[in-house]
Formats: structure tokens, sequence, C-alpha cells
């Protein structure tokens, strides 16, 4: 199912040191879209478009006034000006939503609203205010026989011509698109009402520490409130799919093997846990996924991140992430999110900007990511590292605006070097 040479069922290997490349390729080579569903265009918003969306008619369906006024033959007004207007015979009057029958001849105006269709015969709109009737609000119904054009108007002037947004057969929206507002409207126009759209992935979020408290649990010694969960979660729901915090699992094999169960039972389409791959006295969700599924143990050139454990549950792929706040995002962001957006068929980039480092910095010759906060002057942009750089202080990142990406094989960098962030949140 999965086809990874890097591990074999039953054995972890921790030797064999992959850059971040080379593992996101080995995970992205054994994920496949998920299947497309339909949905009712007013839950459209934020899904993932399945199919192409091309125009199967014109927009605008029908030539209509962009005006308030009165259409006419452009060739009728030709030498119409203020001091000459010329005298035309209103045959009619149409309102936004209605279809006139007849045909304009020279000589004659229909009174025409915003939007309204334009009748045979008539080529042009003269606005209202270059014309002398004097509408009131209300005035619908004081249809005057006759109007006089102050102005001359060409052919097609304040007419909004058939097609003039889209044409028949236009290529609109992409598969792979996430659906926006404006998307919406493009729908809309069309009248899709049944959007193909790609199902939503079902994650389930697995924590596992005897240290473990529920967020509403008062704190006791050697204790510590569960994070990950909302993090990860957090960042699953940020990308359009539907995550589960299981509650969290005891460092035992029963209680961590209830947990991916109930994941299971759930019918999750990936699992991401974290903590518990690392090589302490209790780390045991390896034994459990060597029980359940398969599971491989990869040293990731990644800092910051302890090895990543990625394999299945059964067929569900599999992530374990470290237990440490930080490294559980960081890891999420370099490794899951590219997962899910192959799962979902997205074909957006993470968000990225160049900034100039702030002050001197060092590495340990691991692609490393560093949290900064970022500056923006005169033109320029630059880093500033958050302070603490534990992979523990979750309020560290909350304060990154993003990750500074320091490349493989460099330790040191000096004030002034441009390196690339990964930005964590929109920046102006
Ligand atoms: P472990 O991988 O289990 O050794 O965990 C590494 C570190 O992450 C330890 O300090 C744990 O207390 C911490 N940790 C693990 N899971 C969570 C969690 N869900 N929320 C906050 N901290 C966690
Ligand atoms: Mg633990």
């Amino acid at each position: 199912m999965f086809p990874h040479s890097i591990w074999k069922a039953g054995t972890y290997q921790l030797s064999q040191l992959l850059n971040v490349e080379d593992a996101l390729e080995r995970i992205l080579a054994g994920l496949s879209r998920l299947p497309s569903e339909t949905c009712l265009l007013e839950e459209a918003l934020g899904r993932v478009l399945a199919a192409d969306v091309s125009a199967d008619h014109a927009l605008p369906p029908f030539a209509n006034s962009s005006m308030d006024g009165y259409a006419v033959r452009g060739d009728d007004l030709a030498e119409a000006t203020a001091e000459q207007p010329v005298r035309l015979t209103v045959i009619g009057d149409i309102s936004a939503g209605s279809a006139p029958s007849f045909t304009l001849q020279t000589g004659q105006a229909a009174r025409i609203m915003t939007g309204a269709m334009l009748p045979s015969g008539a080529d042009a709109v003269i606005p209202v205010e270059d014309t002398d009737a004097d509408w009131r609000d209300g005035g619908a119904d004081s249809l005057a026989g006759q109007v006089a054009a102050r102005k001359s108007v060409r052919s097609g002037e304040n007419v909004r011509p058939v097609g003039e947004d889209i044409q028949p057969g236009d290529h609109l929206l992409s598969a792979g698109t996430v659906i926006r507002p404006a998307a919406l409207g493009v729908l809309a126009g069309l009248g899709i009402s049944a959007v193909p759209v790609v199902r939503r992935p079902r994650v389930a979020i697995v924590s596992s520490g005897n240290e473990l408290l529920a967020v509403d649990q008062p704190l006791v010694p050697g204790k510590i409130r569960d994070v990950n969960s909302y993090t990860l979660a957090g960042l699953v729901t940020e990308l359009g799919a539907t995550a589960w915090r299981i509650p969290p699992a005891q460092d035992t094999v029963d209680s961590i093997r209830a947990a991916f169960q109930a994941a299971v039972d759930w019918q999750a389409d990936l699992i991401v846990s974290s903590a518990g791959v690392s090589v302490g006295a209790v780390d045991l969700v390896r034994f459990v996924l060597q029980a359940m599924g398969e599971i491989g143990f990869w040293r990731v050139n990644v800092r910051p991140g302890k090895p990543l454990a990625y394999g299945s549950v059964g067929s569900i792929p599999f992530f374990g992430l470290p237990g440490n706040p930080v490294s559980a995002m960081v890891t999420f962001d370099v490794f899951v999110r590219p997962a899910l957006l192959k799962m979902t068929g997205r074909n957006d980039q993470a968000d990225s900007i160049s900034a100039v480092l702030a002050e001197p910095v060092t590495s340990d010759g691991r692609r490393s990511y560093l949290r900064v906060v970022l500056e923006r002057d005169n033109g320029t942009v630059t880093a500033r590292l958050t302070g603490t750089q534990s992979s523990g202080a979750i309020s560290s990142m909350a304060k990154a605006d993003g990750l500074l990406i320091i490349p493989e094989g460099i330790t040191h960098a000096p004030q002034g070097t441009i390196f690339t962030v990964r930005l964590l949140k929109p920046f102006a």
C-alpha cells in the first residue's frame, strides 16, 4: 500500500539521514487525491474544486443597459447638442427583468433601467441626465411621450454586450482551486448550484503522555495541559480538513492502541499523532504501530524535529510528530501540510518572503526553521528572532510572523544575510 522502501515492518531505522525534500517526496509518492463529492453552492466557500469549470453560456446572456436612461439608435442622435437637442418619441418602458417585444424604429426611444434588456433596433443608451426627462422618485408611472436628447451617443455606448463578462466555453476555474467569494459569484452566475468538490480529509489527532491534562483541569505538580491537539487541529482545520481531537492517551500500550483504534473506527483519512516517538522509556507509539500497521522512523535533517515517524495504521497514512509543541507545529507545516494539500488536490504553495537578518544566527547544520518577527523598513523586510528558540516554547510560535529557513550545511550567518521566511500569518 505504501511503496516506501525506507522501512520494513517490525523494524525501525534511525541510521539513514534524509533531507527534507527526500522525506517529503517519499511521503507524497504514497498519497493520492481523495474522491470528489457534490456540495451546495452555499456550502462551497473554502472547499477545493474537484473539476475545471467552463461556461456553457454567455454572461451577460443578453445586451443590457449600464445606465438609467433611454435606449436609442445612435445614428438618430449624431447631431444632438445642448443647444439643438434631438426629440424622440418614447414608445416603451423597460425595467430590469422584462424582455421588450417591440423593435425601435428611427426617431424612437424607450425608457430603460440599468440591467434591463436592450430592445431590438436599439444600439446605445443615452443617460437620463443628458435628456430633458425629469424623473422623480416613484415617477415610473408618469412616462412622457417624448424625450429630448442633449448629447450624441456612439453605437454601443452605455451598453453591456452579450458575453462581455464570460463567453461560452471560457475556462473560468481550475480543479484544485480553493473556492473564494468571487469564485462563488462565477458559479452562481453560471447557475451551478451543485459544486464538484474534493471530499474533506478526516484527520484524527492523537496525543499521548501521562503528563497531559485537559484544558479545563487544574494544574498539579508534574502535569501540563495538552497543547498539541489544539494547535494541530487548528492547522488541520485551516487547511479545510475535518479534525477530531481524540482525548489524550496515557503512556500505556492499551491506551495508545485504543486511541489509534478510535481513529480507525472514525474512518480517518489521516492520523497525526504527537509525542511518544523518540527514544524515551515510555515512547510506546512505535510499538503499537508495529502491531497495527507499518512504521518507519526517519532521521530527517531538520530542526526543530526529532526523528519523524511515517507509516500507516491499517491502510490509513500516519504521521508521528515530535511532542514538543513547536516541533509538532513546524514538522506539521513541513510534512503534513503538503500531504493534506496533495490529498485535496490543491495546487497552492505556502506563502514566503525574503528577509534580511537583523542579528547574527547560528545553526547546527541541519535545515533549521527559526521563529522570527518581521519588520518592514524602507522596503526592506528584516527578521529578528522571537527570543528563545526552545522547541517547547509555544508562546514563541504565537509571537512569530514566520519561520526563517536556514539551509542545510550553514552553521553561522552574519547580520544582513538574506533568507527565505515561510509566513505563518499575513504580512502586509
Ligand atoms: P515525548 O516525545 O513524549 O518525549 O514528548 C516531548 C515533549 O513534548 C515533552 O516535554 C512532553 O511533555 C511534551 N508534549 C508531548 N505531548 C504534548 C502535548 N500534547 N501538549 C504539550 N506538550 C506535549
Ligand atoms: Mg511522552
